[in-house]
């Protein structure tokens, strides 16, 4: 019992087009303004809850019910997004160019590059822009200026 069927009507949601709504389980949201909202895109299990409630605490939820199987605590769970890491990835391409041209950041930039460099080095990824962005984190310009924040 994984699949948005199984949970909508564990959860007592609502057909709606391709997707089920109702009560989030986490905070119980109004069934009737169906903050909450399951669906399924190429056989993957997405919630969403408008109200607010991370992905982590409506996984948690439906664990708890039995709806879904808990994360294996073993295997370790990707520490960003892939939406993140590509935004991390763009920053750090963008930042090394300016740092090429001898553009300094302001503080918030700077404070952003650090952030970006850092998920780049935690999350190297074997894509072209991964790959970038690996290489423009190794260049000599960029590793002066992060220094101890690389
Ligand atoms: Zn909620």
């Amino acid at each position: 019992m994984t699949d948005a069927t199984a949970i909508a009507h564990a959860l007592d949601l609502r057909r709606a087009g391709k997707s089920w709504r109702g009560a989030c389980p986490a905070c119980g949201g109004s069934d009737r303004s169906a903050k909450f909202i399951v669906t399924e895109k190429d056989g993957k299990l997405l919630w969403f809850c408008h109200s607010g409630c991370s992905q982590s605490a409506i996984r948690q939820e439906l664990a708890d019910r039995g709806l879904m199987a808990r994360p294996d605590p073993r295997r370790p769970q990707p520490k960003y997004s892939r939406d993140q890491i590509e935004i991390a990835e763009l920053i750090v391409l963008v930042g090394e160019a300016a740092l090429r041209r001898q553009e300094w950041p302001n503080e918030q930039d700077h404070a952003a590059l650090v952030r970006a460099a850092g998920i780049v080095r935690e999350s190297p990824r074997n894509t072209t822009q991964g790959r970038l962005a690996s290489k423009a984190l190794a260049t000599s310009h960029m590793r002066v200026y992060l220094g101890d924040n690389l």
